[in-house]
Order: structure tokens, then sequence, then C-alpha cells
């Protein structure tokens, strides 16, 4: 089964074998089934954020295709629980509509329900660890199914557990407390910009608001943008000590790059690291916007998104974002690291790993 449709960069080999699940049941089946075969599993959702190798993978690509949302009154709370299988955006907009505060900020964001929890998806000021509750996940070595609580997942900034021991739990589920009429949460500086003439914006207006900026950056899949076929931003936020921090500073006002220090973004964390602009550095170490690899490049409209134009390899994109690794490691000594998932190729370490 050709995996390179299922995924938005639309790169990479075929799957010798493929089940879609529309069921929670189906699940544990083709698990039993991979399992007396001794066949590895990858799960794959929308296919918005792994990077496929060329040569495919050899075992069983199980993807989650399990619909459902449902709403429940608790308390001063509404209980969202969407299936593994919901579109992401479908989720957000539903909550949206119903005037349910906490997810409103993750308007646009490919990919499904079930893989939000995975990398702890976040935009515009807001992560799902905000207001997820509790999952429902399969124990991959049991078959069991159980309810997980948040405060289990392990959740930072772009991971939780799921993707530091991956192959442990295929989520069923997620559960989210939303707050009905609550005001949007607007502590992103952009979106509070695009929303300045609003007194109390409403949540669709934030949702809009979100939905514009995303589009202007290419970060909203769109079949007729040249710069689709990316995994959204392909490199994680690097987070430094305040020294690093300091010295990326003090570097670029010394090679005028910026004439103030306070000119660099960052973004200071309660526990004394410091999160930086991974964006600012790639373009500052000179990599530019609509840069062209042959079939691949960087996207035009944002310096984090590597894209594929057509007719490429996954060996050409690696390729490409291997440069641009080793060109901001080299200008600023910061090693950024890949946010997709790789299956059936390795991430390239540095030269000096
Ligand atoms: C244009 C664009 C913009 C994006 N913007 C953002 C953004 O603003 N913020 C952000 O955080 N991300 C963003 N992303 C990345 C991506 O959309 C998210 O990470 C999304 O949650 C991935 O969902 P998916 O269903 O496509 O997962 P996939 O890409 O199919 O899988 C990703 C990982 O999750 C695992 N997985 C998937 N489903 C399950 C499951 N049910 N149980 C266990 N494991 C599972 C897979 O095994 C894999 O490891 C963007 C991507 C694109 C293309």
């Amino acid at each position: 089964m050709p995996l390179a449709p299922l995924t938005t960069f639309e790169l990479g080999g075929p799957a010798r074998f493929f089940c879609q699940a529309t069921t929670s049941e189906n699940v544990g089946w083709a698990l039993r089934w991979a399992g007396d075969q001794n066949l590895p599993v990858f799960v794959l959702g929308g296919g918005s954020n792994v990077v496929v190798g060329d040569g495919g993978f050899a075992g069983l690509v199980l993807q989650l295709v399990v619909r459902g949302t449902e709403f429940r009154s608790q308390g001063d709370h509404v209980v969202l629980e969407a299936q593994a299988g919901e579109p992401w955006d479908d989720v957000v907009a539903a909550a949206v509509a119903r005037d349910l505060a906490g997810i409103e900020c993750l308007s646009g964001i490919p990919g499904t329900a079930g893989a939000t929890p995975i990398q702890n998806v976040g935009a515009y000021g807001q992560e799902v660890a905000d207001t997820l509750r509790s999952l429902r996940v399969l124990d991959r070595r049991t078959l069991e199914a159980r309810e997980l609580p948040a405060a289990d997942c392990g959740f930072a900034y772009r991971n939780s557990i799921f993707k530091r021991e991956p192959g442990q739990a295929i989520v069923l589920s997620v559960c989210f407390a939303l707050r009905p009429g609550a005001r949007p949460v607007l502590a992103y500086r952009e979106l509070a910009n695009a929303l300045a003439d609003r007194a109390r914006p409403s949540l669709s207006e934030v949702r809009e608001a979100v939905l514009d900026l995303r589009r202007k950056k290419s970060m909203v899949y769109d079949a007729s943008d040249p710069n689709r076929r990316s995994a959204g931003s392909f490199f994680t936020n690097p987070i430094v000590s305040a020294d690093v921090a300091a010295a990326v500073s003090t570097q670029a006002v010394g090679e005028r790059l910026v004439q103030a220090p306070e000119e660099v973004p960052q973004f200071p964390l309660p526990d004394g690291h410091v999160k930086l602009a991974a964006g600012w550095l790639v373009e500052r170490a000179g990599v530019k916007r609509g840069l062209r690899m042959g079939a691949v490049g960087v996207s035009s409209r944002h310096a984090l998104a590597l894209v594929h134009h057509g007719g490429g390899c996954t060996a050409d994109l690696i390729r490409l974002a291997v440069h641009v690794r080793d060109t901001v490691a080299a200008r600023f000594g910061i090693t950024l690291q890949p946010e997709p998932v790789f299956l059936g190729v390795a991430w390239p370490p540095l030269p000096s790993e």
C-alpha cells in the first residue's frame, strides 16, 4: 500500500501491510494479527507529522479512522470526547460553535484528534495539555483498554510519554474539559494584535483570526497552495539555558542582525530555561524562505516549513533538512531538532555526534 498519498508531504515508499480501523475492536484485532505474524506496527492518523522513508515500512500500518464526538455537561465544564480518527479541526469547530472555550486557538491544525496528545499539539498560546482531562488508550502489550489521566501523560513542549516512548499505547479517544461561555485566551501577541479592535472577541472571532493568520503562513492545509506538501514546522523551537540564550543575543547584536538584544525573540520558561524561535534562527543563519533544492525547498511563507514541490523523494527532503540544521548549528551553535516522526528512515545525527 503506497503511503505517500496518506501523508501531507506526499513522500515515502509503501507499507507491506495496511489496515484501516473503523472501531476500537478493529484496533485490537489488527494488533493481535500483527503480533501473530511478528510484524512491527505503526499507527497512522492524518499523516501530517510523519516522514516516511523511500523504502517504505516492512510492517503493518494501522490507520485509525474511528469517528464520533460527544458533549457531556459536568459541573461548570462541558466534557468533549472525540474518537481518535475524528479530524481535529472539526472537533475545534464543533466546540467553538457551542461556545465552549479551551481549544479555539488550535484551529486549523491538520490531522486527527487521537494524534493531538502525541506531541502535545499547540499553537497561538494554547496546547492540548491545557484542557485535556483524560484519554482512553489501548496498551499495545496487553491489548487492554484503560483510561489515562492527562496528568500521567508527561506533557511538555511538543512532547509526551507517547512521543518519548513510542509503541507503548494507542490513543482511542480524547476527553477535553471545556468552559461554556468563557473568555478566549489571547496569550499570543500576534493573535492579540489581530483582534485588538475587538473589546471582547467571541470564540468564533478568535477561530477566524487564527485561521486567517495560519493561511497567510500556509499553515492550513489547502490543496491549491504551492506550499501545501509539508508537515507544518519541521523543527521545534530550541529550549536552552539562560546563558546560551544571552550568548545568542550578544552574537546577534555583534553581527548587527538586530540593534538591541531584546529584538531577538526569546520566551523565558518558569524553570529558568529560555525558548528560542527556530524560524528566527533559520532566517538569521541565512536560509531564505522560498529556497529550492531540486524538488524540495523552504516554504515561501514560513522559514520553518520544509516543502515537497512534487516529483521528489524523502532523501531529498532529509538532505534539505540536514542543510538547514547544520547551517543554524554552524552559525549559532544550536542544534535544531525535527518535529515530525520518522518511519522507515532515521534522522541523521550531527557529524560530531
Ligand atoms: C500545514 C501544517 C500545519 C501544522 N501546524 C501545527 C501546529 O500549529 N501545531 C502543532 O503542534 N502541529 C502542527 N502540525 C503538525 C501536525 O498537524 C500535528 O502534529 C498533528 O497532531 C498530527 O496529526 P496526524 O493525525 O496527522 O498524525 P500523524 O502524522 O499520522 O502521526 C503523528 C504521530 O502520532 C502517532 N499517532 C497518530 N495517531 C495516533 C493514535 N491514535 N494513537 C497513538 N499514536 C498516534 C503516529 O504514530 C506518529 O508518531 C502541522 C502540520 C501541517 C501539515
